[in-house]
C-alpha cells in the first residue's frame, strides 16, 4: 500500500464524485492525509477522515486565507477568507484522527494588489508561529506550505529555537534550502511535479529536484499529490486524485534506485513516523 501524505479530498472539486474517488483509492490501497486550509475545510477534513480507516486529517490556516481576495490559479479560482488563527476554534476540531496542523506557512506568490507586501508577510509569520505553538502544545506534526518565501521561512524556523516535527510540503526549493530544512529536523514532501519533463521539474533554485531527492535522507522523504492540484505527468489535464501518488513513488524509486516494495515501505513508514500514525488502515 501507499499513503498520499497531503491531499485535499474535502475540496469542492471532489464533491461531484467523491465516493468514486475514495473507492479508486481503496482499490489501489492508497491511504491519505486530508489537509485543511481554513476553518471550514479543516472541519470537512476531520469529518471525512472519520468515515474511512485509511484517511487522516490535518487542520489549520493557509497563509492565503489571512486576507480576503479573489485568487486566480490556472484551473482553480476562488475567494480567499480573511480569517485569523484562533486556537480555541481549531482545538474544538481535535480528534484521534487529527494528526497535524496546517497547512500553514508563507506564501509570497499570491499577493493581493491592495495589500502591502511587508504587512502581508508580517501577518503570515504571526499566524505561522501561532500554529507552530499549537502543534507543540498538542503534539502534532506541522504541515508547512512555502511559496516564493524559503529564505524567510528558514529564518522564522531558526527563530523558534527548538526542534519542529513537520514537513515542508510540495518542496521545489534549491538543494541548499533542502539541506537547511533537513538540518532543522524537517521532512520534505514531493508531489507530481517530480514527474514533469526535466525542464519543468527544476527546483525554483534552478537546481534539479532529482538531485534534491538523491541527497534527501531516505527517512525524511515523503510523497504526496496535493490533489486536486498537480496531476502527475501521466495524468496531466485530469483532476489529480490521491491514488496518483503511485506516479510520485515510481519516480522516487527510479531516482533512488529502489524497488517498488522498498519505496512503498519507506514512504509509508516515514508518513507513519512523522504523523505518529500507529497502525495505518487498522486504527
Ligand atoms: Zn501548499
Ligand atoms: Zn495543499
Amino acid at each position: 500500500m501507499l499513503i498520499d501524505s497531503h491531499c485535499h479530498l474535502q475540496f469542492r472539486a471532489f464533491a461531484p464524485n467523491l465516493a468514486e474517488v475514495i473507492s479508486r483509492c481503496q482499490e489501489k490501497q492508497v491511504g491519505g492525509i486530508i489537509v485543511g486550509t481554513q476553518i471550514d475545510t479543516s472541519r470537512a477534513a476531520v469529518e471525512l477522515a472519520a468515515t474511512q480507516e485509511t484517511l487522516y486529517a490535518v487542520i489549520g490556516l493557509h497563509p492565503i486565507h489571512l486576507f480576503a481576495a479573489p485568487i486566480d490559479e490556472a484551473e482553480f479560482s476562488f475567494q480567499s477568507r480573511g480569517e485569523d488563527f484562533v486556537p480555541e476554534k481549531y482545538a474544538a476540531l481535535l480528534s484521534p484522527k487529527v494528526v497535524g496542523i496546517g497547512e500553514c506557512g508563507l506564501e509570497m506568490y499570491h499577493i493581493p494588489a491592495t495589500i502591502d507586501r511587508d504587512e502581508y508577510l508580517a501577518k503570515q509569520i504571526i499566524s505561522f508561529e501561532a500554529q507552530a505553538e499549537f502543534a507543540r502544545v498538542h503534539d502534532l506534526a506541522l504541515v508547512i506550505h512555502v511559496r516564493e518565501a524559503h529564505e524567510q521561512m528558514i529564518s522564522v524556523l531558526k527563530g523558534l529555537k527548538r526542534q519542529i516535527r513537520g514537513v515542508v510540503h510540495c518542496f521545489t526549493g534549491s538543494q541548499e534550502q533542502a539541506q537547511e530544512y533537513l538540518s532543522l529536523g524537517l521532512h520534505l514532501g514531493f508531489t507530481g511535479i517530480i514527474t514533469f519533463p526535466p525542464k519543468k521539474n527544476l527546483s525554483t533554485g534552478h537546481g534539479s529536484l532529482r538531485e534534491v531527492i538523491r541527497q534527501c535522507p531516505l527517512d525524511r522523504l515523503l510523497i504526496e499529490t496535493d490533489a486536486p492540484y498537480l496531476a502527475p505527468q501521466k495524468y496531466r489535464g485530469q483532476q489529480c486524485e490521491p491514488w496518483m501518488v503511485e506516479e510520485v513513488a515510481k519516480q522516487v524509486a527510479e531516482w533512488r534506485n529502489l524497488s517498488w516494495s522498498e519505496v512503498q515501505e519507506i514512504t509509508v513508514r516515514n508518513t507513519q513516523d512523522l504523523f505518529k500514525i500507529s497502525t495505518l488502515g487498522s486504527g
